[in-house]
């Protein structure tokens, strides 16, 4: 077995391990993997876009519209802590050079189901990729972080209670045993386990099964968000996502008779459920989705990749109805964490999609995620730069 000694180990490459990473002290080693190349994480996948608070008087409505889109099982804290977080991780995205829309120099922001106001920011239908790729340049150019790629986290290394670190394995099936003063696990969903999922396939609650072997403490393992529409197929594979944002530009759902059966922007549980309900109605395995009150132009200006996968599956969405159908999109539960992103498991810390913090309740407020991501990422990364000047100051 091989054997390495870092100060921090951070298994995923997605936007909550790599904003991570750019939170931690540039004096520190860190080390992270991924289980795939480092492109393939559900980050880059995002299309709607990212919440933020426009200005101090859209609080109220932004935290009612995030607890009630959970069903109320949201943990308060943890949504007020990310609310007020916002702006900051905006700002913060920006100077690492992200681009979001903007008209006039101000930012356009969109609309998604269950925002009772326009407050997303995005970029094209691909802001994903866009967040993720210009932090990805960022790491690459901290001469303190070294990335893994094809190397998969399959268990930690626990000593009287605390996390010294993780195994992993890397493609060729060498071992490898990282001993590290903090260990963080920013592992994505759970989507891979799906027969139908909008996530890459590789996404399998490793750190899931990781916690449960420790007894590293879980909650809501059964909140699993379903979206409502993804395009229909018959081939195997991940289901290639029709964001929100495209019904909160006005498309409408339609059942077997081009009839409309629901309020398009509900929240996603709801929709889900009567999309569902008409298909069975119907004797059908999908529902049409139409497009044809939003003006071409913002079509092809705000969805091209969605225009453009849609014409290779053989469907103009500037002229005709796609067929969509749910499919499992997103995980609410995961490892419990503090308001820090602190495990149940001493010098452990979870993030992302993998993790808990109650922002998101029994479901998630569309776009929420990747902010949520970036929030509790800082927040674990200051509280370990904070341990470690803890630390060094005890030992001067
Ligand atoms: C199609 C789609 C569209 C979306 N659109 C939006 C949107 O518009 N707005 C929004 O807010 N959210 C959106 N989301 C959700 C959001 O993208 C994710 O919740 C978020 O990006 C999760 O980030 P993460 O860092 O937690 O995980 P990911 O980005 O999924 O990264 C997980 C990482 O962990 C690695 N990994 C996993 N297991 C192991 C292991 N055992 N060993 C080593 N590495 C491992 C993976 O290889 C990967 O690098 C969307 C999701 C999908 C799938």
């Amino acid at each position: 077995m091989k054997e390495r000694k870092v100060d921090v180990v951070i298994v995923g490459t997605g936007v909550s391990g790599l904003f991570h990473a750019l939170n931690l002290p540039e004096d520190k080693r860190i080390l992270m993997l991924t289980k795939a190349d480092l492109e393939s994480s559900d980050s880059f996948l995002a299309q709607g876009g990212i919440c933020v608070m426009r200005d101090e008087t859209d609080y109220d409505s932004y935290f009612e519209d995030t607890m009630k889109a959970g069903h109320y099982e949201n943990r308060k804290e943890s949504v007020d802590i990310m609310i007020r977080s916002s702006r900051e991780i905006i700002d913060d995205l920006v100077s690492y050079g992200v681009d979001f829309e903007k008209k006039n120099g101000e930012f356009c922001y969109t609309r998604e189901g269950a925002h009772s106001k326009p407050r997303i920011l995005f970029h094209e239908d691909i802001t994903g990729k866009e967040i993720t790729s210009k932090l990805l340049a960022q790491v690459k150019k901290r001469v303190n972080v070294e990335i893994l790629e094809y190397t998969t986290m399959t268990d930690i290394i626990e000593e009287a209670g605390k996390c010294c670190g993780i195994y992993a394995a890397e493609q060729d099936g060498d071992q490898l045993k990282i001993e590290a003063d903090y260990t963080i696990f920013a592992s994505g969903g759970i989507g891979g386990l799906y027969e139908h999922s909008t996530n890459f396939p590789h996404l399998t609650g490793d750190a899931l099964e990781v916690a449960k072997k420790h007894d590293i403490r879980l909650e809501h393992l059964d909140y699993v968000q379903i979206h409502p529409t993804t395009l229909y197929s018959e081939k195997p594979g991940r289901r290639f996502l029709i964001s929100e944002s495209v019904r909160g530009e006005g498309a409408v759902l339609y059942n077997k008779d081009k009839e409309r059966f629901v309020n398009e922007l509900l929240p996603r549980d709801v929709v889900t459920k009567a999309i569902q309900e008409q298909m069975a109605k119907d004797g059908t395995k999908y529902v049409w989705l139409s497009m044809e009150h939003i003006p071409e132009e913002t079509i092809l200006k705000h969805f091209p990749n969605i225009y453009e996968h849609c014409l290779e599956e053989g469907y103009d969405v500037t002229k005709e109805c796609i067929p969509v159908v749910p499919a499992q999109h997103y995980f609410m539960g995961g490892i419990w964490v503090d308001r820090n992103s602190h495990t149940s498991m001493a010098h452990l810390f979870a993030v992302g999609e993998t993790s808990c913090n109650g922002v998101h309740g029994a479901n998630r407020l569309a776009s929420n995620s990747l902010m949520e991501s970036l929030v509790f990422a800082k927040r674990a990364a200051n509280c370990i730069t904070e341990e470690y000047a803890r630390m060094e100051k005890e030992t001067a």
